[in-house]
């Protein structure tokens, strides 16, 4: 399949082949038809599947066709609400990139940052508004922006919303917008409370899936380590020393934590920054770009922070605490294993962590593989029962048991994979 033969046309097949895209992924091959045709999306994909793609191409051909029959108007046609600044951003350079052949106008709005910039952009009229929920609403409420003249809604990542506390202004958004238009929904996981919203927001919509859990946590190797809390940071630079990591991205639960990471690293003189949400936006950007470019290796996020960052070449995902949300696990490793590219994930589990490490299996369907061969292994991994001594296993019974069910990955093929990958 080509983009051709879903009919895009001329000015967007030229920068999609400037961008390098050679052929739709599965979920822009299912979503842009039914797009091209006017119907509502109900999407279960997550990041990394090309889903910006799916809607972002058909958006752009509709309002181009639409432009040339109508005039040159330039009223806020398409509107795209997604919960984090970092993916705004990416989403709208998504939209300059596929639309840059166009003459469509794109800009982005989100909170964090001065105003002034974002209303300047508005009066000089665009096409497409990419926002995140705060900003769009005070925006909207200073009369910068009007949704009357909407013709596309997009919501992204509806799941990410609710957990950040998005539904009372994801519902004032919907109840501004014209009935009249073609709305498009998009969420990794579709528990009640996302169908639910689903249900008040579109029509009657297509249903797209692309990407069940497994699919990515498939294609990302993964590996676990029992280590624990306080040997956490030891075991950290031991992999930093040891092992060929690229470029890493490293999961904090917490803000402090991610901070504490970064000062241990640079204790060690290992280049490293954060980014969370007690961060000023330029220093986020100022990270992120930093991390983007290759200057810094090793980024530490929490996983608010971390949704929209888009790196192509991450080679590693460090779980330095494991979520205690199995489906954030998910979204964690597909940060690496972008598009076609594979890539590794290794998790640090302490004692307290071995419940969620059983959930996080449990969704994905598969036992994570255990990396024996380490400095620091827990040897509390089974918890003796009170007043008998001799009823748990020592950690040399412990290591053999597991090693057993390893299924053959250990440290040295480890170690080969990444080689092979970073030779390609
Ligand atoms: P997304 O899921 O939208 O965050 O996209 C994930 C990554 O895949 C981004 O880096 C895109 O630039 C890239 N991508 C999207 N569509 C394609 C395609 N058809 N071919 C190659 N890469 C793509």
């Amino acid at each position: 399949m080509t983009f051709k033969e879903l009919h895009i046309i001329e000015p967007i097949l030229q920068a999609l082949s400037a961008e390098g895209y050679t052929q739709p992924t599965p979920i822009q091959e299912q979503s842009i038809p039914i797009l091209l045709r006017g119907k509502d999306l109900l999407g279960c994909a997550q990041t990394g599947t090309g889903k910006t793609a799916a809607f972002a191409i058909p958006i752009l051909q509709n309002l181009y066709l639409h432009k040339l029959n109508n005039g040159n108007e330039r009223k806020i046609k398409a509107l795209v609400v997604t919960p984090t600044r970092e993916l705004a951003i990416q989403i709208n350079d998504s939209f300059k990139a596929y639309g840059k052949y166009t003459g469509l106008r794109s800009t982005v709005v989100f909170g964090g940052v001065k105003q002034g910039p974002q209303t300047d952009d508005l009066r000089r009229g665009i096409d497409i508004l990419v926002a995140t929920p705060g900003r769009l609403l005070d925006l909207m409420d200073q009369g910068y922006i009007s949704l009357k003249d909407i013709k596309y809604s997009v919501l992204d990542e509806a799941d990410r919303m609710l957990d950040m506390g998005f539904i009372h202004d994801i519902r004032k958004i919907i109840a501004r917008l014209p009935k009249e238009r073609q709305s498009l929904f998009f969420s990794a996981t579709m528990p009640p409370d996302i169908v639910a919203l689903s249900r008040q927001i579109l029509g009657n919509p297509e249903k797209v899936s692309v990407t069940p859990m497994q699919t990515t946590a498939e294609k990302v190797e993964q590996a676990i380590y029992f280590v624990s809390k306080k040997d956490k940071p030891r075991l950290l630079l031991h992999l930093l020393k040891t092992e060929k990591i690229d470029s890493a991205l490293i999961f904090s639960r917490t803000k402090y934590g991610a901070d504490k990471i970064v000062k241990m690293l640079k204790k060690a003189d290992i280049l490293a920054d954060a980014i969370h949400s007690n961060k000023s936006q330029g220093a986020r950007q100022r990270a992120l770009g930093n991390f983007k470019s290759g200057q810094v290796k090793i980024l530490i996020a929490t996983d608010i922070a971390a949704r929209g960052i888009d790196v192509d070449e991450l080679s590693h995902v460090i779980n330095y605490d494991l979520p205690n949300i199995p489906e954030t696990y998910v979204h964690r490793i597909g940060r690496t294993g972008r598009a076609n590219a594979s890539g590794i994930a290794l998790s640090f589990c302490d004692g307290e962590e071995r419940a969620y490490l059983k959930d996080i299996q449990k969704l994905i369907g598969q036992n994570i593989s255990e990396i024996t061969e380490q400095p620091y292994p827990d040897d509390g991994r089974f918890i003796p029962p009170k007043n008998n001594g001799h009823a748990y296993h020592t950690r040399q019974d412990s290591r053999s048991a597991k090693s057993d069910t390893s299924g053959g990955f250990n440290k040295r093929n480890h170690r080969q994979r990444s080689f092979s990958r970073r030779s390609r």
